[in-house]
């Protein structure tokens, strides 16, 4: 088959590989049609996160029709159309059965490499390097999926695979973010970073029921659609992001401050940007953590700063005598999806939300190489790909 494999940092390249096969009785195989990249590829891409190996099947945004099961999935069966949630949980562990799946304790292979990180192991996620697993990933004409009788959702026929693809990762990771800042009626809640993920962030604090959403980015034309959803806007390239959100919350700062930003974040002003970037090529740091700084620092007295982007490591600078004394709440973690599909799925067909709004970009299984580095470059007004094999 074909697969859109990792080769190096900025590489990526379509090649044929071997088809995927059931390796354990609760495998299922899934024909993939239609996948996405997601800017947690982007920190693969840019081979911020450690033990990747060249070949590595890149994807964890992926649904497509099941054409084989193993002899213990009794929940799916061949010609089923599912979309696949991207952490891998076998949910019978303890933190499954707590509805912790990306935290899951049985499906990560190589716990012990993600043991010496981070003390002890998250999940393992599709297509997320070996210390996460080494599974193969879903921008591929096939995946293997493990624990396929736990993880995937069945869809009706009726819904596009644009309409239903983002259960696999980012609307409800979107949902989740705004979920961890306990949102109550009149809270103001700030948004760092005004992709698809922000984005979801936004449209969600509004149904949860924020009286005000600010989104904070540099490009205009995701500000637009940040605009569209309702929200104020701040380019960080044009005002001071703590003073403008002092000035709209009559100085407190916002309820919630969610980071949907992560390791990659850039800073307006070139010399503190440049302090991170040395820090982390020089792998003294391994993040460049400025939009989670000024989210801890922003946030009111008592509020809560909800961490969805991605981090991989260590960082610098970390505001804790902000966070400390002004008792904030810090909240975080890969999304727990398995937990929020059934929920979202509801609100796609009641028509709350409609997550294909953040395609901005269909293109070719083949055209991936061209899709990441458009994607990464935020050229043409990318938003959002999806790859059809
Ligand atoms: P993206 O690259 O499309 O968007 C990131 C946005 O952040 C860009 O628009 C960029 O301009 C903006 N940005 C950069 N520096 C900033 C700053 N200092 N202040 C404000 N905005 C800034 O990526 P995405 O797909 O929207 O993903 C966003 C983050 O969410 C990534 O870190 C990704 O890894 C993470 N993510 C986490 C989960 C999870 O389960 N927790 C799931 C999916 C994605
Ligand atoms: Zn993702
Ligand atoms: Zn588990």
């Amino acid at each position: 088959m074909k697969a859109n494999c990792w080769m190096g940092r900025n590489t990526v390249e379509v090649r044929e590989v071997p088809d995927p096969r059931i390796l354990n009785s609760r495998d299922a195989i899934v024909r993939v049609t239609s996948t996405a990249i997601c800017g947690s590829d982007l920190h693969l891409y840019d081979g911020y996160i450690p033990t990747m190996k060249k070949g590595d099947i890149l994807g964890h945004e992926f649904m497509g029709e099941v054409v084989e099961v193993g002899p213990k999935v009794s929940t799916l069966r061949v010609g089923d159309r599912v979309v696949v949630p991207f952490p891998i949980a076998c949910g019978n562990c303890v933190a499954c059965t707590h509805g912790l799946y990306s935290v899951c304790e049985n499906s990560n292979p190589n716990a012990g490499l993600a043991e010496k990180l981070m003390g002890h192991s998250p999940a393992g996620i599709f297509g997320y390097s070996h210390m996460l697993g080494g599974y193969p990933g879903g921008q591929a004409e096939y995946a293997r999926v493990p624990f396929a009788d736990v993880g995937p959702i069945k869809i009706e026929n009726g819904l596009t695979d644009e309409q239903v693809l983002f259960l696999s990762d980012i609307l409800p990771t979107g949902w989740m973010g705004a979920e961890m800042c306990d949102i109550k009626p009149g809270d103001v809640i700030a948004v760092w970073g005004a992709g698809p993920v922000g984005q979801f962030a936004i449209a969600s604090a509004f149904l949860m029921g924020a009286e005000k959403v600010i989104s904070i980015d540099r490009f205009p034309y995701r500000l637009k659609r940040a605009e569209r959803a309702g929200a104020q806007t701040l380019n960080y390239e044009e005002v001071d992001v703590l003073d403008a959100l002092r000035d709209i919350t009559a100085g407190r700062g916002p309820d919630g401050c969610i980071d949907a930003v992560g390791m990659e974040a850039h800073h307006p002003a070139g010399v503190v940007h440049a302090y991170d970037r040395v820090k982390q090529a020089t792998r003294m740091e391994t993040e460049r953590p400025h939009a989670l700084r000024e989210a801890i620092m922003s946030c009111r007295n008592g509020g809560t700063v909800s961490v969805i982007g991605v981090y991989g490591g260590l960082l610098d600078k970390f505001p804790m005598g902000s966070l400390m004394n002004r008792s904030l709440t810090l909240r975080s973690g890969q999304c727990h999806v398995q937990r929020y599909l059934k929920p979202l799925l509801k609100k796609i067909r009641n028509g709350d939300i409609d997550p294909s709004s953040v395609v901005s970009h269909r293109m070719r299984l083949e055209d991936a190489p061209r899709g990441y580095e458009m994607f990464k470059n935020k050229e043409n007004e990318c938003n959002k790909i999806v790859l059809t094999p």
